[in-house]
């Protein structure tokens, strides 16, 4: 290809809103092998909705979301502002917390009125020696369905849990199938739930769930993926995608993601769905269609 060709080539994907950062990342995202997708908000709307909320005997469920709405409403993370947002829709007025803090990969903490208050996977409850009991069961039956369930302990004691639910783009089954016709393997990567991964990646194809991935360890994935001499893309657009997007042979934004997913990725997608990623791939390979 010669210096026009790819000018050419970048510009005509301009057009479709895909922004390469230069001209040599349309020559690198040729030969890919591989493509990792993050699941919320790439594969997914990223936009949560509350679903279903369980309490404990003991438990008030109107107290126990007035308490988790407090702890919840510190936390910048999609989930909590599904749960916040519920909780309020419900007409329950929140309560005040306060030494909030975010646990990534987990879930968060904060006291209400002296109790601690966690919000989280079951690895918090254990980490922090609460006993959860059959409610591992009645949130695996959630996660079955691809909702994201979080537990909730008040003072020690498992108090309840708190399902949400994401739907998955219009467009990613789509894409996904577009990617396998161009010999594409597609894995997606989320600190999220094994059960809920699961069930969300069998709804649009995807042939590898790599899932309960904490952020610091999402480069470590693509990684390994590299190790085993594969070409590896990655497709993100959180704060937690940033290290995988710079890790990757080519790192792709979801253009209505965070800034710094933006600034670490060689390839911004304007469109904000998965046909882009396949757009991108398809287009190298015609551009350098003749070059060895
Ligand atoms: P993702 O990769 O899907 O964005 P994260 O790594 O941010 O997932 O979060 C992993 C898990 O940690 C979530 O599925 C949830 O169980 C828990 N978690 C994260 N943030 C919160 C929060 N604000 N409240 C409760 N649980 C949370
Ligand atoms: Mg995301």
């Amino acid at each position: 290809a010669t210096p026009t060709s790819i000018m050419a080539g970048t510009g005509r994907s301009a057009e479709n809103g895909v922004l390469f950062k230069g001209g040599e990342h349309l020559e690198n995202t040729r030969g890919l092998q591989t493509i990792v997708l993050d699941k919320t908000g790439t594969v997914t709307k990223g936009e949560p909705a509350l679903t279903n909320v369980k309490v404990a005997p003991d438990f008030n469920e109107e107290s126990v979301l007035a308490i988790v709405g407090a702890v919840e409403k510190n936390s910048e993370h999609p989930l909590a502002e599904a749960m916040v947002k519920g909780i309020e829709e419900k007409g329950i007025s929140l309560r005040e917390s306060e030494g909030f803090e975010a646990l990534p990969g987990f879930g968060v903490r904060a006291f209400v009125d002296g109790d601690e208050v966690l919000v989280g996977t079951r690895k918090l409850m254990q980490t922090s020696s609460v006993p959860i009991g059959s409610a591992s069961d009645e949130m695996s039956a959630f996660e079955k369905e691809g909702k994201t369930a979080m537990l909730i302990a008040i003072d020690g004691k498992y108090a309840g849990m708190i399902a949400v639910a994401d739907t998955v783009k219009e467009t990613s089954k789509a894409a996904i199938q577009r990617m396998h016709d161009l010999g594409l393997e597609v894995a997606m990567l989320t600190g999220d739930n094994q059960q809920t991964a699961e069930a969300i990646g069998k709804q649009v194809g995807i042939d590898r769930v790599i899932a309960e991935v904490v952020p610091e360890q999402k480069a470590e994935e693509i990684k390994k993926i590299q190790d085993q001499g594969k070409k590896v893309a990655m497709v993100g657009d959180g704060i937690n995608d940033a290290p995988a997007l710079a890790v990757a042979d080519i790192g792709m934004a979801i253009g209505t993601g965070t800034d710094v997913a933006i600034e670490s990725a060689d390839i911004t997608l304007m469109r904000g769905d998965l046909h882009s990623v396949a757009d991108s791939v398809q287009l190298s390979t015609k551009t350098f269609r003749n070059i060895k």
